[in-house]
């Protein structure tokens, strides 16, 4: 057993919205309350620049800036914060125990808020040119395409909004699919088919992502012969969905098939004291504004909990 340190009344994993606004609740409302962060804080939002529908900025915000807002003004209220990353957990017995490396930290009620990540392709091209050409995030990445030629892989809504938000940008966008029909939504794909610098390519993979230090090109291969093209770009967005954070709560708490946490009754989770909010529950809406509202209610159900323990 590692270093002990006292009991929290609460124990909030992660810091994304959800988490942060489950962290201005719990300590605004006397709880004395420590956040596991994670070593790279602040969740998908830091990914962000502009974010322009998060109610109460009419100008918009940088999405590091919200995070940073949120951190403050939790830590205003007394919330402790550890910037590390939870590595298990045990909710077997009282006090509930989450571990960041050899440190035991114990809680009365934990908070899961380590929301979701962007699914890859798997490939070590992949990992090799991220960041140099490869990127799960047109938000962030589009403006240094201008006039480029770019990849989109994926088939749902997050592909289709990328090479959206792609063509005020790029030349030339090419969206691959492994089918030959877009699972997104109707009036997404027809915005998409009217857009001429977006082209579709159907039941096609890609095989590999090519270039030394930089993306310039794609090996295509197709999914009903084993015809293989290559074809010259210079980014390519990753857009295939993405996967909630849930590994360390595996066996601990029920998780679904997609590895989602399972919710009762609202934020509650299959054990008792632990309580869900954002990405990591709800793979529906994903937005800050919805993980925020969801931290809320898992800090006031939480707050009940404790008080009643
Ligand atoms: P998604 O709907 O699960 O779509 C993932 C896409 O990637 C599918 O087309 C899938 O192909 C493809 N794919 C998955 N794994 C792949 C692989 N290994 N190689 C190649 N292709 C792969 O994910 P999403 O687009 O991120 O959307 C998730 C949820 O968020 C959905 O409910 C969506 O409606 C919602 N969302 C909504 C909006 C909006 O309303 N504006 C925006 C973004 C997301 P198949 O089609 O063959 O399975």
């Amino acid at each position: 057993m590692g270093e002990l340190t006292k009991v929290h009344d609460v124990i909030i994993i992660g810091s994304g919205p959800a988490g942060l606004t489950a962290a201005i609740y719990a300590s605004r409302a006397r709880l004395q309350t420590l956040i596991v962060a994670g070593a790279m804080w602040g969740g998908q939002l830091m990914l962000t620049t502009e974010v322009e529908n998060f109610p109460g900025f009419k100008e918009g915000i940088l999405g590091p800036d919200l995070m940073n807002n949120m951190w403050k003004q939790a830590e205003r209220f007394g919330a402790e914060f550890v910037f590390d990353d939870a590595t298990a957990v045990d909710f077997s017995s009282r006090p509930l125990k989450v571990m960041v490396g050899s440190k035991v930290y114990e809680g009365k009620s934990v908070i899961i808020a380590t929301g979701a990540s962007a699914r890859w392709l798997g490939l070590e091209s992949e990992k090799r040119l991220r960041g140099r050409g490869v990127s799960v995030c047109a938000t962030c990445d589009a403006a240094f395409f201008r006039d480029k030629k770019v990849v989109v892989v994926g088939g749902g809504d997050t592909a289709v909004e990328e090479a959206l938000a792609l063509s005020k940008f790029a030349r030339e966008i090419r969206v691959i699919h492994r089918r030959d029909k877009l699972r997104a939504s109707k009036i997404l794909q027809e915005r998409a088919f009217k857009e001429p610098k977006i082209e579709f390519i159907w039941n096609s993979t890609v095989r590999e992502i090519l270039g030394k230090d930089r993306v310039e090109a794609v090996r295509l291969k197709k999914t009903d012969s084993d015809a293989e093209t290559e074809l010259a770009c210079d980014a390519v967005f990753i857009a295939i969905g993405y996967k909630p954070n849930t590994e360390i709560f595996k066996g601990q708490i029920e998780l679904d098939q997609k590895e989602y946490v399972v919710t009762k009754d609202t934020t509650k989770t299959s054990v008792e004291g632990v309580f869900i909010a954002g990405d990591a529950e709800d793979y529906r809406y994903r937005q800050a504004v919805t993980a925020a509202g969801a931290g809320c209610q898992a800090a006031l159900d939480a707050e009940k909990y404790v008080e009643g323990i």
